[in-house]
């Protein structure tokens, strides 16, 4: 098997430990309550158009990244940040607080999350991408994001559950945060880190949990469609990406936005807004992921989002076009996946990014293509 032509970090960028790419620093910001305030958005844009390209991303873990930010506008970046209270006390806390929170959550659902915070601050060193979704509603929105503990409703109140395991444990808002650092050092004690290649799903694999699993969770939600809901709006956007302008536009539609894991954005209890780039309806760019591939990341090794653009309508699936076999920007399976190689891209059906299938030339790929791998 050939060596992959890519690097795995191992660990995601934050405000604090930004990543390197090819046009810049990239630095993640990530909003507690999973949500930020109009000022805080206003303020956002124009630390986006200051320090940097301008350029603003969804990621897939509910959270906003600016792009194109440089050595010497890291330091008055992070000021901004540190005003605006959207700074972890130090980049290992900042690591480790990957919490992903369901955008329809309560009052007392967010509450949660901050005692969670406050847990993960003091607990256990946990991997890189090791994560927390909170998923407390009559039916589960992040069945699909991933996490590797998870709280969810259940038959009689809530539940914790190890990702990868169909159930879980009784718990109830009092306990919750107890319980689930109880299985983070459970997992970190055991091996999970090393022998579990530092994810959950992994580790149970091959290790039986230390508690009663019979606690089945509620049913799955169908997937989200942006467009104007009862409770607010709903907004997609192409990638996840925006500029600058539609941050501010965000912000002068709602007091508070809410930032999910769908490169989707809701505005609790507000009208839709007329914003030139969103996506409002059904559209089949909703089911195309590309990451940042050529020029702007230094592993890509073929273009990606212009690909991605003009397959849209051609795809009868989820189509995940890679600038490299790492799969940044889809990390799961996907119905079908491109991924570049040096002379153009390998597809596969059914499989993640670096998959082994039919070599083709970016002209090659056509809907009779797709036809043919099914
Ligand atoms: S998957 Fe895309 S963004 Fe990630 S390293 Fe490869 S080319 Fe870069």
């Amino acid at each position: 098997m050939q060596a992959p032509e890519f690097k795995v970090q191992g660990w995601c960028p934050g405000a604090l430990r930004p990543m390197e790419s090819g046009d810049g620093l990239v630095v993640r910001i990530r909003p507690r309550r999973a949500s930020f305030s109009a000022d805080q958005l206003r303020a956002i844009a124009e630390a986006a158009r200051t320090h940097g390209n301008g350029v603003i991303e969804l990621t897939a873990r509910a959270n906003l990244q600016l792009r194109g930010v440089t050595a010497s506008s890291h330091g008055p970046l992070l000021q901004v940040l540190e005003r605006l209270g959207l700074l972890d006390q130090d980049p290992a806390v900042e690591g480790r607080r990957n919490v992903v929170l369901s955008p329809w959550r309560s009052t007392a659902d967010a509450d949660l999350a901050e005692e969670l915070y406050r847990a993960i601050a003091e607990g256990p060193d946990l991997p890189g991408k090791f994560g927390f979704a909170l998923d407390m509603g009559e039916r589960r929105v992040l069945a699909d994001t991933p996490a590797d503990i998870r709280l969810e409703r259940g038959a009689k109140g809530l539940i914790l559950r190890a990702d990868g395991v169909s159930g879980g444990m009784d718990v109830t808002r009092e306990t919750a945060v107890t319980e689930a650092m109880r299985l983070a050092r459970w997992f970190v004690e055991t091996g999970g880190v090393t022998e579990g290649r530092g994810r959950m799903a992994a580790h149970v694999k091959r290790l039986a949990l230390p508690f009663d699993t019979g606690a089945i969770p509620a049913p799955k939600a169908a997937d989200p469609l942006p467009g104007q809901r009862e409770d607010g709006a709903l907004i997609a956007f192409e990638f996840g990406i925006l500029r600058a302008e539609a941050l501010v536009a965000l912000a002068q539609a709602a007091p508070e936005i809410r930032m999910t894991p769908w490169r989707m954005v809701f505005l609790p209890g507000a009208k839709m807004p007329d914003i030139a780039e969103a996506i409002i309806g059904p559209d089949p760019r909703l089911k195309v992921y590309a990451c940042t591939g050529a020029p702007g990341c230094p592993q890509a090794l073929q273009e990606t989002r212009n690909l991605a653009r003009r397959l849209a309508p051609l795809t009868p699936g989820v189509l995940h076009v890679s600038g490299c076999g790492k799969g940044c920007a889809h990390p799961g399976a996907a119905d079908f996946v491109l991924s570049a190689t040096r002379q153009g891209f390998v597809l596969a059906r059914g499989a993640r990014a670096g998959a082994e299938g039919l070599h083709l030339k970016p002209a090659e790929i056509t809907e009779e293509t797709f036809s043919k791998a099914m």
